[in-house]
């Protein structure tokens, strides 16, 4: 099949496939890219994306190189009908925050065509981690902290399979197809990496399979509808195959006794066992829950059914900010708002540098055009970005003027940890099946081992 943009994203941006509309940090947008107008399921409407930014039209957005800002376009739609036609817009994203525009922050960007060519938004390719942030929320979904840290210790690496249960809103699914895979498969699918997805609720099962298909991953995840408590984790009656496992389900104990080697007692299955296990590798597994609860259960019936190195991780999160601490004449340092003999001199040197920095700036900007949206704060003077009011063109000039600046200018490195983990995820409960051994496999590497001969 043709390559994912979540896997082989290439260079460019191209028609039909998926990108991220970078509006803010906190507002991505996915976008199927669509030279005339047409709607997909689920996503931005085609043609143009109408924000507070601006009017973008898809065709500005496609062959675009990813990373690429993209400037708003003066899209006429002809005053009259303009008003109708914002309100018309699904895509429509009107509570965005900060970037974008270059209208003085804090001030409010009136809709219309006199604004549409203020703003700008970035494209970004694809990723577990962008969709995660931008995805539609169908349930509950695993974040990256604690996804990536669950693919690491379920050894998922590429060409391995995976079976993940439920596939609710396929933010992990994202995440464990980019660690499985090996490559598009040619001839033999099943020599590739794979995932292999079970949802049981109806609508969720097709707005994956949907989802799946529109990001170019059907060769990689297959996804099933099924009541894995009942009915376990077999694909057309066969074996995935897998050596790793992640359940988020409410009640995991109950989808275990089909993820054992050999048929475990009480199981209703007169037909020979089949293991969706891959018989010759060890087997890891993760389990989510929320509750303590849970895990107990968990943990009690893994013990059973003969799980060994059963062991419980929570991930608590916490952003560690690092930044330049913008050290002002009059801001109290880590000795103390006194400054010292030695402050005294290098405040003055500090002081005159800032000053020759803003006049350089001033003399660069001098002329340069109005209203750019490309400002970059970074470059600006102090006394400039402390009362919020963007220079005017400052893109025009591209010298860097934080080359020439002394690193101590740009502040002290410094971090700032959030002071309290704020949410509770859920509780990992990791656990191993060793590898099974056939009684040939056993007589085999006895008589290899130098006591057996
Ligand atoms: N891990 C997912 C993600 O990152 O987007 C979220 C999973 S969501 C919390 C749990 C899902 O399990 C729901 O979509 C639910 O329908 C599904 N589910 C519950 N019981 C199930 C069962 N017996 N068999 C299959 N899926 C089940």
């Amino acid at each position: 099949g043709a390559a994912s943009p979540f896997l082989e994203p290439g260079v460019r941006t191209s028609t039909n496939s998926l990108a991220i509309v970078h509006l803010s940090r906190d507002n991505l947008l996915p976008v199927i890219l669509q030279e005339s107008k047409g709607e997909v399921d689920g996503y931005a409407e085609g043609s143009v994306i109408n924000t507070r930014f601006g009017s973008f039209p898809h065709t500005t957005l496609i062959n675009q190189p990813w990373g690429s800002q993209i400037r708003a376009s003066i899209v006429d739609t002809g005053s009259r009908g303009r008003k109708r036609k914002v309100q018309d817009e699904e895509a429509a994203v009107e509570d965005s925050e900060g970037a974008g525009s270059a209208t003085t922050p804090g001030q409010a960007t009136p809709k219309g065509l006199e604004t549409a060519s203020s703003g700008f938004v970035h494209i970004l390719p694809p990723t577990p981690e962008v969709w995660t942030t931008s995805l539609p929320h169908r349930t509950q979904v695993v974040y990256t902290p604690d996804y990536s840290y669950i693919l690491h210790r379920i050894r998922a690496r590429p060409g391995m399979r995976i079976i993940e249960a439920g596939a609710g809103s396929g933010s992990f699914t994202h995440a464990s197809v980019r660690a499985v895979y090996s490559g598009y498969p040619k001839a033999d699918n099943d020599a590739r990496g794979k995932v292999y997805s079970f949802e049981f609720n109806e609508d969720r099962f097709h707005k994956m399979e949907a989802e799946v298909e529109a990001h170019g991953l059907k060769d990689l995840v297959k996804v099933s509808h099924r009541d894995v408590y009942n009915n376990g984790f077999l694909v057309d009656g066969k074996s995935p195959e897998a050596e790793c496992v992640f359940l988020d389900l409410p009640a995991p104990w109950k989808a275990l006794p089909h993820l054992s080697r050999s048929k475990p007692a009480g199981t209703e299955q007169d037909t020979p066992w089949v293991s969706p296990l891959r018989s010759d590798r060890t087997v890891h597994l993760c389990s989510f829950s929320p509750c303590i609860e849970q895990v107990t259960k968990t943990v009690e019936v893994m013990r059973q059914l003969g799980w060994m190195q059963i062991e419980m991780v929570e991930v608590s999160h916490k952003r560690v900010n690092v930044m330049r601490e913008r050290v002002g004449l009059n801001m109290p340092t880590d000795r103390g708002s006194n400054l010292s003999p030695y402050d005294v001199g290098e405040a003055v040197q500090r002081l005159r540098e800032v000053e020759s920095k803003s006049k350089e700036f001033h003399e660069r900007t001098q002329g340069a055009e109005n209203g750019d949206a490309d400002v970059d704060m970074d470059d600006a003077p102090e006394a400039q970005k402390s009362n919020g009011t963007p220079a005017k063109g400052a893109n025009e000039s591209k010298a860097p003027v934080a080359s020439s600046a002394k690193p101590y200018m740009m502040g002290r490195l410094i971090h700032r940890t959030e002071p309290e983990i704020k949410t509770h995820t859920s509780y990992l409960v990791f656990a191993v099946m060793p590898q099974e051994w056939t009684e040939e496999q056993e007589a085999a590497a006895f008589a290899q081992w130098p006591c057996g001969k």
